[in-house]
């Protein structure tokens, strides 16, 4: 029976299943002290500047959020050395996304994509009734060549992310400018960098090397990641002021809350102790691919806060395995397992579960 007359782009749409927390995987198995490693999150609590501000700024969530977003803007846009018509807001960088389904996908348009990676992006397409251009990745990195290609006068966005999630692979831009370069300049191309602050600077700066001269290019970023703030569901993008005229229409209002606004300001305040932090989790990353190549498994070389391991038919049963042993992570059926870099006790965990859950 279906009540209503959904869409039927909507009802074709599997639920959303959410990852395992790890009180379920406790459940489940009768265990204790499981740890979450599946969903690329920060291991530590915020810094305690914004941790303050956050607590602070819950005194006046009787009032409504600025929508604007004004100081949070004028913010970044310092932090960053752009205008600040040229920064956005979002309800997380998936929030912005969503805006640019909104502002630019009709129904039959088509969205181009390397693919395996992030998930938003067919299940966005899906929603907007548009046609999915998934374009395979070349030994776990997006193949942009391929790309060019599959671009057609129906192409509405591309959306590369780098680094890219599941695999890790980080694009250079110089090979996004040599993209930009073959494809028309009416096709909106986001570079979706919610990793970007464990990434390699060499690789360039989307906002440095292609804004200034690409009208076309919507730079994505979140504090969820590299500053601890997942839950408070705060992204920003850059882009021509134009664009973000259009995403600003169509973000469903106040969903920048007072708390993701105040806990922004404060991140970008007491971005040191932040990417002190960082630095902490790129150690171990090291250590973790330094014992992975010790051990002879085979990984991808990542250059975001997790691991690809591409177990293949074995994914499955190694998940689970390592679920029986307390760590969740992040199975993609018939690829590999993404395991997020955590603490480093939690990265002892996991790398021992993982190696005895070898079938
Ligand atoms: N882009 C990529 C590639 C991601 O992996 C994620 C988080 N899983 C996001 C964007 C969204 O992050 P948020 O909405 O928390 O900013």
């Amino acid at each position: 029976m279906t009540i209503g007359k959904v869409r039927p782009a909507v009802a074709s749409l599997a639920s959303y299943r959410p990852g395992k927390a790890a009180s379920q995987v406790e459940d489940e198995h009768q265990i204790e002290d499981a740890i979450k490693l599946a969903s690329n999150e920060n291991p530590w609590s915020p810094v305690s500047g914004v941790l303050q501000a956050i607590t602070d700024a819950a005194m006046g969530v009787n009032r409504y959020a600025d929508n604007s977003a004004a100081d949070v803007r004028a913010a970044i846009a310092l932090w960053l050395g752009v205008d600040g018509a040229r920064v956005t807001v979002g309800c997380g960088s998936s929030g912005l996304l969503q805006q640019l389904f909104i502002a630019y996908v009709d129904p039959g348009d088509e969205v181009v994509f390397p693919w395996p990676s992030f998930e938003i992006y067919p299940v966005f397409s899906t929603i907007a009734d548009a046609n999915k251009v998934a374009v395979p990745l070349v030994d776990f990195a997006s193949d942009l060549d391929a790309v060019a290609n599959a671009v057609t006068d129906r192409t509405k966005l591309v959306i590369l992310a780098t680094p890219n999630n599941p695999t890790g692979m980080a694009t250079p831009m110089s090979d996004v400018a040599t993209l930009l370069n073959v494809i028309p300049d009416d096709v909106i191309v986001v570079v979706d960098e919610a990793y970007r602050e464990f990434s390699d600077p060499e690789l360039g700066d989307p906002v440095v090397d292609l804004l200034p001269h690409h009208d076309n290019v919507v730079v994505t970023r979140t504090f969820s990641k590299a500053f601890g703030l997942a839950g408070l569901r705060s992204g920003y993008g850059v882009a021509h002021p134009e664009i973000i005229d259009q995403l600003d229409k169509v973000r469903l209002p106040f969903s920048v809350n007072n708390l993701a606004q105040a806990g922004m300001l404060a991140a970008i305040e007491h971005e040191a102790a932040a990417m002190a932090n960082v630095q902490t989790l790129l150690r171990e990353r090291t250590r973790m691919v330094e014992s992975l190549d010790a051990a002879g498994v085979v990984h991808v070389a990542s250059q975001a806060n997790f691991i690809f391991i591409p177990t293949g038919d074995a994914t499955e049963s190694i998940a689970v395995a390592m679920e029986k042993q307390g760590v969740v992570t992040r199975p993609f059926p018939g690829f590999g397992i993404r395991i997020t870099i955590g603490s480093p006790e939690q990265n002892n965990r996991w790398l021992a579960a993982f190696l005895a859950a070898q079938p």
